[in-house]
């Protein structure tokens, strides 16, 4: 690389390039943005220009509404390891759907499925449904609250667990005003967050070995850790085992409950998710997306000790109320069939996950090569199937180490791939079992020619 590169320029053109071949998309969005606050029903979507619409997706394949396939890597965020909609689910869920939707009473499924979760995820004795990720890490706080009686939760830079106040805490890094690398200050994600709240959750470092120094401080007052075996939406930063090791040794050592919020590893790095990876048992486990199979999902998962607060006959025995748990659409048959079919095929097709972790490794190494080849400075980030590639010179342990990268870079990569038929996102691509070794040839190549591309705009 002679001249250095110039991430306004590249986005530009990458900008330009896209419109010519999305005028749908874009008056698809004309449209939503009038009735819809910024087009989009969940913020992270909105992206500029214009989002793509989506016409459908099947597979490991997505067409927008001007009819552009892409090899689908964003695949809703990772719910989708099985490929979008295999018949095997959507035949499970239409014999659900015929005996209907929602019952507000118990059903065969639930147990059935609990059955599964609990053979599959280790350390768990008890698991309990809701309908997204972010009830199940709600869910998860205020049990552990209520196991320990302290008031304080602790939550990593950069992590996320979803939209609740307790967790949109210094998700995103504000250089300005978020404090010492070793002592991070707690700042609110939103607008409408009470200061009480930001109060109550203690900020960690990612990745860094005062986060044991912090739980030991605070112990007196600090009901549970969260923290996510790899940070997706911080960029795809995987933890090291031996943080993994010290956060379960500090949190023992001080009766805090360890949390490991799987939404995003269960189900995907392996069966029994980053537990079984890296060989460490947390007390609560979240997950959702996966497991799902592209339905509204959530679960929670944990030590029978712990998960039997929620009973109500125990709670009863023991002469106290339970910990709140509820949902109108918690274990409905269809995401249950769903979940119960996926679990089915994952038992009985083990090979799938060293299949996809080769391929997630292929594409860090053959992009990461090709970017070197270009003089680039960019890291390979993420674990199994999940991938991400940053602007930085690495190595990339926390959020902090990504605050130098040009963000018209990473835009227009995350474009220039859109016209090269790859739909990935910023901060983490997924894989899923649908993709052949041909979609994988499709997406390094679409790396080296977009690659060429943000040089030559330099
Ligand atoms: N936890 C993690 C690690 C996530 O990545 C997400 C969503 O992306 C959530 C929790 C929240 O899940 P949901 O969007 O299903 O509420």
């Amino acid at each position: 690389m002679t001249k250095p590169l110039d991430g306004r320029a590249a986005l530009a053109a990458a900008e330009a390039k896209l419109a010519a071949r999305t005028p749908r998309s874009a008056a698809a969005f004309d449209a939503a943005r009038r009735v819809l606050p910024g087009g989009v029903t969940s913020n992270i979507r909105y992206a500029d220009p214009h989002p793509l619409f989506v016409r459908e997706a099947r597979g490991g394949t997505v067409w927008d509404l001007d009819g552009n396939p892409y090899v689908d890597c964003r695949l809703g965020f990772g719910p989708v390891l099985v490929g979008h909609s295999p018949e095997w689910v959507t035949a499970a869920v239409s014999r659900a759907l015929m005996g209907g939707t929602v019952y507000a009473l118990p059903h065969a499924g639930e147990a059935e499925l609990a059955e599964k979760v609990v053979a599959a995820v280790p350390g768990a004795e008890m698991v309990t449904f809701c309908s997204s990720g972010s009830e199940a890490t709600l869910h998860a706080l205020r049990l552990a609250r209520a196991a320990t009686g302290r008031r304080k939760i602790a939550k990593f830079e950069g992590g996320y667990h979803g939209v609740h106040d307790a967790v949109m805490v210094s998700v995103q890094f504000r250089p300005e005003a978020a404090g010492a690398s070793e002592q991070p200050v707690a700042t609110a994600d939103s607008p409408g967050i009470p200061e009480e709240t930001i109060a109550n959750t203690l900020v960690l470092p990612y990745n860094h070995p005062s986060a044991f120094d912090l739980i030991a401080a605070h112990a007196h007052e600090l009901a549970a850790v969260i923290v996510e075996p790899v940070q997706g939406a911080a960029g795809s930063i995987p933890a090291t085992p031996a943080f993994l090791e010290g956060l379960r040794a500090a949190t023992r050592r001080h009766g805090v409950v360890l949390i490991f919020d799987e939404v995003i590893t269960g189900f995907r790095l392996a069966l029994g998710g980053a537990q079984e990876h890296f060989g460490v048992q947390a007390d609560l486990v979240t997950f959702g997306k996966v497991l799902g199979g592209g339905f509204p999902f959530g679960a929670l998962a944990g030590t029978r000790d712990l998960m039997r607060l929620f009973s109500v006959p125990e709670a009863r025995a023991a002469g106290g109320p339970p910990v709140a748990y509820g949902g109108t659409f918690n274990g409905n048959p269809t995401s249950v069939a769903a979940a119960n079919a996926v679990l089915d095929f994952l038992r009985e097709h083990p090979a799938v996950y060293p299949d996809l972790n080769d391929k997630g490794d292929r594409i860090r190494r053959e992009v990461q090569t090709a970017a070197a080849a270009r003089g680039i400075p960019l890291v390979a980030l993420g674990m199994g199937s999940v991938f991400s590639f940053r602007f930085v010179e690495g190595p990339v342990r926390s959020i902090r180490d990504l605050v130098g990268e040009d963000p018209g870079l990473r835009e227009a990569l995350f474009l220039r791939l859109l016209s090269h038929g790859i739909l990935g996102h910023t901060h983490h691509s997924f894989l899923c079992a649908a993709h052949a070794d041909g979609d994988i040839k499709r997406v390094v190549e679409g790396y080296h020619r977009a690659l060429d591309e943000i040089v030559a705009a330099a």
